[in-house]
C-alpha cells in the first residue's frame, strides 16, 4: 500500500559475512569477538571509561536503572514525550515516576521546570535526546549536582549526535544507545550501555552477566565463577552483534547519507514555514545533527492527520509520535494531575517523514513534492 515506507531496514556490507564467521568459529552466545570488536569502538570513538552491549536499548536503560541503585520509593524526574523504555526501566524497580513537560518549541524536557519538581527522594533525573537533539547538558548537570541527582541519557536516538561537541550519551553518568531497526545504526534489537567514567564499571558488568563475575573469572582474577549481585541476562548473541560490527564499519557512510536526507527536507521546507504552514525542527546553538529522524509540527490535529492521510493516498507513509506516558493506560491514574499540555501538544501535532539510508533522491522529492502539493 505505502511504495514508500517510513523506516526500512538498510543492509550495508559485511552483515551476512559476519554472521557466517560468527558461525564458522562456534561462537554464538555472548560476549565473543564481535561483541569485544564492538566494544572497542564505541570506547575508543566516544573516549569512554567503557561500555556494554545489551539484547536492546530497553535493557541498556534498565541496567543504568540498576546501577542508578533506584529503589522501590525513589523519585526519578523524566519527560512525558517519550518511549515508554524510557518510564519502564525505572517502573520496574518500584520507582515513582515523576514526569515533566516538553518545551514549547521543542518536544526535549523543559529544564525550567525540573526543579520544582525536585524532593528528598528524587534520586535521578533521565534525559531524552529527541531527534538525536541534544538536551542542554550544562544546565541538566547544574541542576543534578545542586540536588546530588545521577543523570541518565537515553540516547536511543542520539548516535553521532553531540552537544558543545561533546557526544550524547557521554555527559551524565550513564547513557545509553538502541540499535532496533529504527535507528540510525541496528542489529534487529540491541542497544548499548555507556559508562563515561570509572565509577559504575565493576558492577556493571556482573551484572551484565547474570549477576556473576564470570568476567573476572575469564580475566583470571578468580577461580570460579559464582553468584554475587543481582543481575539478568543483558548480553546479544554473536549473531546480532556480528550484524551491528558491519553496520558499524559503515557509520560515517550511513551518517552522511542521513544526514543529507535531513538537511534536503529541512532546506525544501523553509518557504513553507515562512509561509505559515508548519514549523521545522529547532536547532539550538549547543546542538548538532545526526539525522535520526525529521519532523514538522503543524497547527492542529486535524491538519497533522490530514497531511498524513494526503500523504498516504500518494504511497507515502508518514507517522505521528509518542503519546504522552502521564496519560497513558497504565499512568494516568498514578500521575499527580499536573497538566503538561506541551508533551499533549507534540503528540497531537507532530508528523515524522519517511528517513532511512537508502531513501533515493527521486523518493526524497516524491514526498517534498507531496507536501508542498498538500498546502498549495
Ligand atoms: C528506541 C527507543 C528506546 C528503546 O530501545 P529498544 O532498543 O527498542 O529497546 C528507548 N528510548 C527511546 C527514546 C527510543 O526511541
Amino acid at each position: 500500500m505505502y511504495d514508500i515506507p517510513f523506516n526500512k531496514a538498510s543492509f550495508v556490507g559485511n552483515e551476512l559475512r559476519y554472521i557466517q564467521y560468527a558461525i564458522d568459529n562456534w561462537w554464538l552466545s555472548g560476549n565473543g569477538p564481535f561483541t569485544k570488536k564492538c566494544h572497542n569502538f564505541f570506547t575508543t570513538r566516544y573516549s569512554l571509561n567503557s561500555c556494554l552491549l545489551t539484547v536492546s536499548g530497553t535493557a541498556a536503560l534498565e541496567m543504568a536503572a540498576i546501577l542508578a541503585g533506584i529503589e522501590p520509593g525513589d523519585e526519578v524526574i523524566l519527560p512525558s514525550y517519550t518511549f515508554t523504555s524510557t518510564a519502564n526501566a525505572f517502573a520496574i524497580r518500584g520507582a515513582r515516576l515523576v514526569f515533566a513537560d516538553s518545551q514549547p518549541n521543542h518536544p526535549n524536557i523543559d529544564l525550567n521546570t525540573i526543579e520544582e519538581l525536585i524532593t528528598d527522594s528524587t534520586k535521578a533525573l533521565c534525559l531524552v535526546h529527541y531527534a538525536g537533539m541534544a538536551c542542554d547538558m550544562d544546565r541538566a548537570l547544574a541542576i543534578a549536582r545542586k540536588h546530588k541527582l545521577l543523570v541518565i541519557e537515553d540516547a536511543a536516538h542520539a548516535i553521532e549526535s553531540t552537544f558543545r561537541g561533546k557526544q550524547l550519551g557521554t555527559i551524565g553518568d550513564f547513557g545509553t544507545f538502541s540499535f532496533h531497526e529504527t535507528k540510525n545504526v541496528m542489529c534487529g534489537e540491541g542497544g548499548l550501555l555507556l559508562l563515561p567514567t570509572s565509577e559504575f564499571s565493576s558492577r556493571a558488568e556482573i551484572i551484565w552477566q547474570k549477576g556473576t563475575n564470570r568476567m573476572a573469572f575469564h580475566r583470571g582474577e578468580v577461580k570460579k565463577y559464582e553468584w554475587v549481585d543481582i543481575g539478568s541476562s543483558f548480553l546479544p548473541s554473536e549473531l546480532a552483534v556480528a550484524f551491528l560490527y558491519a553496520q558499524l564499519e559503515k557509520l560515517d557512510e550511513i551518517q552522511h547519507r542521513r544526514i543529507a536526507i535531513w538537511s534536503r527536507y529541512h532546506q525544501e521546507f523553509k518557504d513553507l514555514e515562512a509561509a505559515g504552514a508548519f514549523r521545522r525542527p529547532e536547532v539550538p546553538e549547543y546542538a548538532s545533527i545526526n539525522g535520526h529522524l525529521y519532523y514538522v509540527v503543524l497547527h492542529s490535529k486535524k491538519d497533522r492527520d490530514a497531511l498524513i492521510a494526503h500523504l498516504g493516498k500518494q504511497g507515502i507513509l508518514a507517522v505521528f509520535h509518542y503519546q504522552p506516558l502521564h496519560a497513558s493506560p497504565y499512568f494516568h491514574t498514578k500521575h499527580d494531575g499536573r497538566e503538561l499540555p506541551h508533551a499533549m501538544m507534540f503528540s497531537e501535532r507532530l508528523l515524522r517523514f519517511p528517513l532511512f539510508y537508502s531513501l533515493s533522491d527521486t523518493e526524497l522529492t516524491r514526498v517534498i513534492d507531496a507536501v508542498k502539493s498538500f498546502f498549495s
